[in-house]
């Protein structure tokens, strides 16, 4: 009796031992002034079900033994093709009624970075950003040589007309009668943090930045430590939200760092930055936080942040408001 039950503790904990890390998927589709009361029925279903199906794309990729790359690009690249959010064609627009998007990937294995920032003819800037990462010698290129290596590596090109949807073009002519008012809540990204077979980590953001924002500038999106961070030693973040603050405040690699110097759990640390020290200086936003066993955590100090993750079980979550 007690020799079968030893040779079954030892079975389990074998297996146990061996068993493939867990996969998980966890994106954000944007910060910011997002109430209930401010949303159609309609408006809501369509945000929910594009989610779900960005979700199920990099869990498809995930389940396929694909990198956890290869699902944040894939589940990034759905939400820059839909028009609903600020990445992609859905991007905001500068000032000057231009799309300058701006894209970041990192692989938490060996801190790789790839990056590009405002360009305005690249289809997919996600792509782009890891095209900088695996097949250029650098980290972020920008503009007119992040497009002119693009098109070299033959990724989809298009006039820049193509980004150009209504709803945005009102947000933008409201924005400049309201200028001066200070409110510059006109925001929004995507991001995608993912864990994969192999237990390797990694973390990409995709945006058009802020609506009314000048020639030039650049968000937090494309700077890595800043919107993006990947080390498979602590954890994978993606943030959303007023990308000065982000930048300041260094909030992905912060989190990372509360982790490794403090000891704080993946939630600990992404509360922390976003819920105290962003919010003592009004940095509004949020971030997604996957650490390499599977934890994750969304804080956001803002009114609501389009959210959701998907796991082993292939069930994708998805939430919208303060819930
Ligand atoms: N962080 C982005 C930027 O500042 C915008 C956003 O996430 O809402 O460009």
């Amino acid at each position: 009796m007690f020799k079968r039950a030893l040779a079954f503790i030892m079975l389990s904990l074998a297996v146990t031992a061996h068993a493939a890390p867990k996969i998980m998927l966890v994106m954000h589709g944007g910060a910011g002034t997002i109430t209930k009361a401010s949303m159609t029925p309609e408006k809501e279903k369509a945000y929910r079900e594009t989610l779900e199906l960005a979700l199920k794309t990099g869990h498809a990729v995930l389940m396929k033994g694909g990198t956890s790359v290869d699902a944040v690009e894939a589940a990034i690249r759905v939400l820059e093709d839909s028009p609903l959010f600020n990445a992609g064609k859905g991007a905001v627009f500068t000032h000057e009624g231009k799309n300058e998007l701006d894209a970041s990937i990192m692989r938490g294995r060996d801190k790789a970075a790839g990056a590009v920032a405002g360009v305005t003819i690249i289809r997919n800037p996600i792509s782009a950003a890891r095209a900088v990462m695996e097949k250029s010698p650098h980290v972020l290129m920008i503009g007119k040589g992040a497009e002119l290596f693009a098109t070299k590596m033959g990724l989809e090109i298009v006039d820049p007309s193509y980004f150009w949807t209504e709803p945005r073009w009102k947000q933008l002519q409201q924005e400049l009668i309201k200028e001066g008012s200070g409110d510059e809540k006109k925001h929004g990204t995507v991001g995608a943090v993912a864990l994969d077979r192999n237990g390797d980590l990694a973390a990409g953001t995709s945006t058009g930045g802020m609506t009314n924002k000048l020639y030039g500038r650049v968000g937090d999106s494309p700077i890595i430590g800043a919107g993006t961070y990947a080390d498979n030693a602590t954890c994978a973040v993606s943030g959303t939200g007023h990308g000065e603050f982000f930048i300041r405040w260094t909030v992905a690699s912060d989190i990372a760092a509360l982790m490794r110097y403090k000891g704080m759990s993946v939630s600990e640390a992404a509360n922390e930055v976003v819920m105290h020290k962003l919010v003592e200086v009004k940095g509004e936003g949020g971030v997604i936080a996957l650490d390499a066993k599977g934890n994750f955590a969304m804080p956001f100090n803002s009114e609501g942040m389009y959210r959701g993750w998907i796991g082993e079980d292939g069930v994708a979550h998805v939430l919208i408001y303060r819930e």
